[in-house]
């Protein structure tokens, strides 16, 4: 492993271990990164005994500071781009209310044992006689190449002790696109209402980066198997499964949401169009009717999904910004493009998807590509196809109307100077009269035509305008 501590910080550290006599190691993410070829700039170094004096001794070595966190006995010194975190090894042992264990000094091997998978308890040496050796007591080289999540403890009392883990191990898994160890997934079937000691915020922290995975339907997967996503998210869990009346069933809408995630992912690496994927469909259980002679229907199922954004952003804990309404706009608009694509379109239907969408009309035609889930290679090519068709249609209506950024040719101000009006009632009639007839078609979107409609349409209102 020595050629794999090229930087020259590796060789300070030996050397000031050495010097006073200290056993030191490279251990956790920055190793298993090695083996998976992904450089990373963040170093944990454990050692037998103190970890705060010992990057203190480093840091004087390097001429930099060190961070100090007393209360978690771990240190932190920045150095080039790298940052280095040190800790004494440890020995660990929980109480069941809380995340936070009861700490006391331990060897190397009881330091790896208190590491949440095999593959994330590797070290290597950093020490005189044994430099660069791998220390790898329970096989995690061996899980990297079978491409498996395990844990060095009995699964259940890993992540009995530290439930964040049963999340860690689904977001390993999604990220790397490893399988989870038969007993280990057992072990978080069994354990999961434990996950009810964590954080909403850890929670969706590590949702979010199963959500930024490449192939994030393998983490909602272990999630839903196991019954995690059942108590983290059950509006989601709730799209499972296909009920079927006088022999005609609907898709199973959240394997079709899966692939509707999975499809995005493709097109873009934007976590709130990858919610958008997520939540464009919420509301179908909710809106779910089977009407005689027609079948499945999911009516309004756009407009109640977008009402439902808000309050799932808020039991995430996802930000109640204009983020979440980036991911409302989407829900709500998800079906406009589609309807686009198969009917006979007229201009002002364009103009109002335009109007609708504003700046993220490319979002949404993402969206809706993503949306094409049909095994039938014909029909995906017909929709993609018709979806060019929309795209071509938006963008002549664009150029000629300039209706995405549409700003309203008369304000509110202009109208109530005009006529001698005060805010109210007659101004919001006007107003949205002109919107109407330039998105209709029937006036163009200029000043000169919005004012002499506005004209017309305050005479029709037996206003006139005030001499100034
Ligand atoms: P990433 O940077 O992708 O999150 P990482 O493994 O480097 O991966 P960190 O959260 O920085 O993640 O953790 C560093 C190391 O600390 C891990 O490799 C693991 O050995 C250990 N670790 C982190 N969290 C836990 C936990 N909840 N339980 C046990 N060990 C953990």
């Amino acid at each position: 492993m020595e050629k794999h501590l090229q930087h020259p910080v590796f060789k300070v550290l030996a050397d000031t271990a050495a010097k006073h006599g200290i056993e030191a190691y490279v251990i956790g993410g920055y190793v298993r990164d090695i083996f998976l070829h992904r450089p990373s700039k963040d170093i944990d170094i454990v050692v037998l005994g103190n970890g705060i004096e010992f990057a203190e001794l480093v840091a004087a070595q390097l001429k930099t500071k060190v961070a100090v966190f007393k209360n978690f006995g771990t240190a932190m010194l920045k150095f080039q781009d790298l940052e280095i975190e040190f800790v004494g090894a440890r020995k660990e042992s929980y109480r069941s209310d809380s995340r936070k264990p009861i700490v006391e000094n331990g060897t190397i091997k009881d330091d790896q044992l208190r590491r949440d998978f095999t593959i994330n308890a590797l070290a290597i040496s950093l020490n005189k006689d044994s430099y660069g050796a791998l220390v790898d007591p329970f096989n995690g080289t061996e899980d990297l190449q079978n491409k498996l999540m395990r844990t060095p403890l009995d699964p259940e009392i890993t992540f009995s002790d530290d439930p964040l883990r049963m999340m860690r191990a689904i977001r390993f898994a999604s990220q790397l696109g490893f399988s989870i160890d038969e007993q280990a997934l057992n072990a978080i079937s069994l354990q999961k209402t434990r996950i009810s000691i964590v954080s909403k915020e850890r929670i969706t922290d590590e949702l979010n980066k199963i959500i930024l995975s490449p192939l994030p339907s393998v983490g909602f997967k272990y999630l839903f198997d196991t019954g995690l996503l059942h108590l983290i998210f059950p509006q989601m869990a709730n799209l499972y499964g296909v009920e079927v009346i006088n022999g005609k069933g609907h898709k199973d809408n959240f394997y079709h949401t899966l692939q509707v995630l999975d499809n995005i992912c493709e097109a873009t690496g934007d976590l709130w169009l990858r919610w958008a994927a997520i939540l464009h469909d919420i509301a179908k259980p909710a809106t779910k009717r089977f009407e005689e002679g027609h079948g499945w229907t999911f009516h309004g199922h756009e407009d109640k999904g977008a009402r439902m954004v808000p309050q799932i952003f808020a039991q995430l804990k996802l930000p109640l910004n204009e983020k979440m309404k980036y991911v409302q706009k989407l829900v709500q608009l998800h079906l406009r493009p589609i309807v686009l694509a198969q009917e006979v379109v007229t201009d002002s239907a364009v103009r109002r998807l335009l109007f609708d969408a504003g700046e993220d009309i490319e979002s949404l035609m993402v969206l809706c590509n993503a949306d094409v889930t049909t095994k039938n290679e014909y029909k995906v090519k017909k929709y993609r196809n018709n979806f060019e068709l929309v795209k071509q249609k938006l963008k002549d209506v664009e150029e000629r109307d300039k209706i995405r950024n549409w700003q309203p040719p008369i304000s509110g101000n202009d109208i109530m100077t005009t006529f001698g009006l005060g805010a109210g009632k007659e101004v919001g009639l006007i107003k949205n009269a002109i919107r109407e007839a330039i998105l209709e078609g029937e006036i163009t979107n200029s000043y000169e035509e919005a004012m002499e409609f506005m004209l017309r349409k305050a005479k029709e209102l037996g206003l006139s305008p005030v001499n100034n």
